[in-house]
C-alpha cells in the first residue's frame, strides 16, 4: 500500500484523489490518508503529489504514518 505522510499536512492539492482508480483517499484531521486495505498499489498517485507526501510502505520508518492512515480511513 501507499502511505500519506507529514508533507501532506495543510496541503490544499487534491490531485492524488482525482487520479486514484479505486477512490481510496479519505480526509483525516488535517491531511488526506489512504485506506491501506483498499489501495491496490498502482503508484499512480505518487508523482501527482506536489508535496511528495505519498510514499510506498516499503520505505523505512513509515509505521507511524501507516497506522495513522489506517486509523483515519477506517472512520469513514
Ligand atoms: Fe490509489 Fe493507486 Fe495511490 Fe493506492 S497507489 S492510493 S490505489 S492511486
Amino acid at each position: 500500500t501507499y502511505v500519506v505522510t507529514e508533507a501532506c499536512i495543510r496541503c490544499k492539492f487534491m490531485d492524488c484523489v482525482e487520479v486514484c482508480p479505486v477512490d481510496c483517499f479519505y480526509e483525516g484531521e488535517n491531511m488526506l490518508v489512504i485506506n491501506p486495505s483498499e489501495c491496490i498499489d498502482c503508484g499512480v498517485c505518487e508523482p501527482e503529489c506536489p508535496a511528495e507526501a505519498i510514499l510506498p510502505d516499503t520505505e523505512n520508518g513509515l509505521e507511524q504514518w501507516l497506522e495513522l492512515n489506517a486509523k483515519y480511513s477506517a472512520e469513514w
